[in-house]
């Protein structure tokens, strides 16, 4: 093992490079900040897998010159560990944020960071790093203004219960799902619906086909698919 791995309570590891960013992390107040210092083993990738949480790898590689760490440049190996991790079949997903990422996102500006020095200045807090990574996807959480807190399903305004799983608006927990990319071929088909217990009628469009097992507006499951339809927009271009 040449990470320092340990149980935490977090729902996310976070993973620096440098001593540096380890002993800020540290007084920010990060459970458990873990530093990297080359690649990793299969024990650290066994036990990242098994421990069901998400990876942050927090890297700064701008000025980290190849004295301080003989033999090997740093872009080399970070950019191995980001491959190590990202191909490991890891139950949550894996982040790798260059130093002004997280910042940037939350403040929406772009930030100059420029030398190991701004990397520190600019860290970003716990809070921060929290919201980065619920905004992601990748922690719990039920803050989402417009994904089912169970199934991640894109709610529309006005939508009550999620129509795939059946999920209230802002109840459930994100579960966790694998690192894996979903392909959907087939032309953009809208589904017409409606709610046999509160009469409730409503469309969804999706490529290849809509699933909705729900009502958006009661919850029930006594629902039915009236029709299937190409969208008009597809049959147009078809025509074209
Ligand atoms: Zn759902
Ligand atoms: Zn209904």
């Amino acid at each position: 093992m040449t990470l320092d791995l340990k149980e935490i309570s977090k729902d996310y590891y976070f993973l620096v490079n440098r001593p540096d960013m380890l002993e800020r992390a540290k007084e920010l107040g990060y459970e458990h900040p873990i530093l990297v210092n080359g690649e990793l083993d299969e024990d650290d990738i066994r036990y990242l897998q098994g421990s069901g949480k998400a990876v942050l790898f927090y890297f700064y590689d701008a000025d980290y010159d190849i004295e301080e760490l003989p033999g090997l440049p740093a872009s080399h190996w970070i950019e191995k560990v980001v491959k190590q991790i990202s191909q490991a079949d890891i139950s949550r997903r894996f982040v790798a944020a260059q130093c002004s990422d997280i910042r940037a996102e939350n403040d929406q500006d772009e930030l100059a960071i420029k030398t190991a020095e701004d990397n520190i200045r600019y860290f970003p807090t716990v809070k921060e790093t929290d919201k980065y990574m619920a905004d992601k996807g990748l922690i719990w959480s039920t803050d989402y203004e417009n994904l089912c807190g169970n199934c991640r399903e894109y709610l529309e305004e006005g939508e009550k219960y999620c129509s795939r799983c059946g999920t209230k608006r802002g109840e459930g927990k994100f579960a966790p799902y694998r690192n894996e990319m979903y392909a959907v071929y087939g032309p953009v088909m809208v589904g017409f619906y409606s709610c046999k217990h509160c009469g409730h009628k409503w469309t969804k469009s999706r490529l290849g086909g809509t699933y909705a097992r729900y009502c958006p507006e009661c919850g029930s499951s006594e629902i039915c698919k009236e029709k299937e339809d190409l969208d008009e927009a597809w049959k147009r271009t078809m025509r074209d």
